[in-house]
């Protein structure tokens, strides 16, 4: 089955591409385009000129300064943004904690958050993981002791991306041990500019700063700072992601991979024409990708027109990081013996066949993007729920 765009959102799809062209700065775009990170400056700048089309917030209602935008339209918007190299909004703030302050916040919860996510005024990384507590969230185990009007908060949480550049916290905390587990959770917003936070490094094999442990020494939160209540904390971490879900399929990212991929192909002296194993690899691989992008379309749709979703978000979710590993290892076989640590000064010398930023680029993304396998829920965990909910198992 094809899936073809209504002349509307195909004209919108033209609308972003035209907007980006013009706004974003080339530099800053290469930058994007071979996976170096993007000056905080710049991000700053980016969103907010987002935010001035009205743009910053493709997922929040128009009430709050977002667009009103339906899935579909999410899911091209995201796309273009992907295919184009324009750097990727804070995801903390705009995907996660914004929806749900919008969904569970007071009216003085929103009036004081909303505005600073929305102009990129206030920074917020994610305090879930614990190290005893991944998978199996509802473990988490830092402590908050009501003291007065305000949490006093004893604990750890750990794979904290983003910490070293965040001011403020979103957190999940004990705050009934003696119930069950789900419902001894609070959610809880903390200002991270504090003595009682400590934010320590924890680095990738290459020594780059992917995430973070968190520490927290009686650090103390408002009580006015919960939000959905003291111990309704599941429910907004469940609803967290909210329709987010539904976007987990990677398919911009892939499309951009590829793309990458075939603008390589296309520079001589690279070829890999006689390579029959690899060409047939590649096929396969775009096909996967058309495949993906066609069942994700027919996914937002199915949401947009009020249909039930079960596992299809599961699905999307493992074929999408799957197959960004496949790209992955295509672009491997293009770059081959250049990728090894031995070769860098052979790379920055000039002396390889491919520039050694995109070869920089697909070594250091190979592993990167080993770890969609596990964020925002294992491949496992995934298997687990389609098993349930589709095989009866
Ligand atoms: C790139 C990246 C960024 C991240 N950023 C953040 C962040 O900003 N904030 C945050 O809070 N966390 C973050 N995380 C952590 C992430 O949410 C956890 O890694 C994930 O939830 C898995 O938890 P875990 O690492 O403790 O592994 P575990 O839950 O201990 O799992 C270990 C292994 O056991 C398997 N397993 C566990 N339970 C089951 C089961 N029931 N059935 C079958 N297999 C099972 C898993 O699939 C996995 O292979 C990030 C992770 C990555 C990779």
């Amino acid at each position: 089955m094809q899936y073809r765009l209504s002349p509307e959102d195909a004209a919108f799809v033209e609308e972003v591409a035209s907007f980006i062209t013009a706004e974003l700065d080339p530099a800053m775009a290469r930058r994007v385009k071979f996976g170096e990170p993007v000056p905080k400056a710049y991000l700053d700048e980016w969103t907010r000129t987002l935010n001035r089309k009205g743009w910053a917030a493709p997922n929040w209602p128009i009430e709050y300064g977002g667009t009103g935008w339906n899935m579909l339209r999410r899911h091209l918007f995201d796309q273009a943004m992907r295919v184009h190299h324009a750097p990727q909004t804070e995801g903390f703030g705009f995907n996660m904690v914004g929806p749900a302050i919008i969904k569970y916040g007071s009216e003085a919860q929103k009036a004081h958050y909303l505005p600073k996510i929305l102009n990129q005024d206030m920074n917020w990384c994610q305090g879930y993981s614990e190290p005893g507590a991944g998978s199996d969230l509802a473990s988490v185990s830092t402590r908050a002791v009501l003291d007065g009007d305000q949490y006093v908060v004893n604990g750890s949480k750990i794979w904290t991306s983003r910490a070293e550049v965040a001011d403020h916290i979103f957190l999940l905390v004990r705050t009934n041990p003696d119930a069950k587990k789900q419902l001894g959770i609070t959610f809880l917003l903390m200002d991270m500019n504090q003595p009682g936070v400590e934010v320590k490094p924890l680095l990738a094999f290459n020594g780059a700063r992917l995430w973070n442990q968190v520490f927290f020494e009686n650090a103390r939160v408002p009580k006015e700072n919960c939000l959905g209540g003291e111990n309704q904390g599941w429910s907004v971490a469940k609803s967290l992601l909210g329709d987010e879900r539904l976007l987990v399929s990677r398919v911009g990212e892939n499309q951009r991979i590829c793309r990458r991929l075939l603008e390589l192909l296309a520079e001589p002296p690279i070829t890999l024409a006689g390579d029959g194993a690899w060409t047939k690899r590649l096929a396969e691989t775009r096909i996967r990708l058309e495949a993906l992008e066609a069942s994700a379309l027919r996914l937002l749709t199915k949401f947009d027109q009020g249909g039930a979703i079960g596992a299809e978000p599961s699905m999307l979710k493992l074929q999408g990081s799957q197959l960004v590993q496949a790209f992955d290892t295509l672009l491997m076989g293009l770059i081959g013996e250049y990728a090894l640590p031995e070769n860098r000064f052979q790379r920055e010398a000039g002396a390889t066949p491919i520039c050694h930023e995109s070869i920089d680029m697909i070594a250091s993304g190979r592993y990167h993007h080993r770890g969609f396998t596990l964020a925002g829920g294992t491949s496992e965990i995934q298997h687990d729920i389609i098993a349930k909910s589709v095989l009866g198992l």
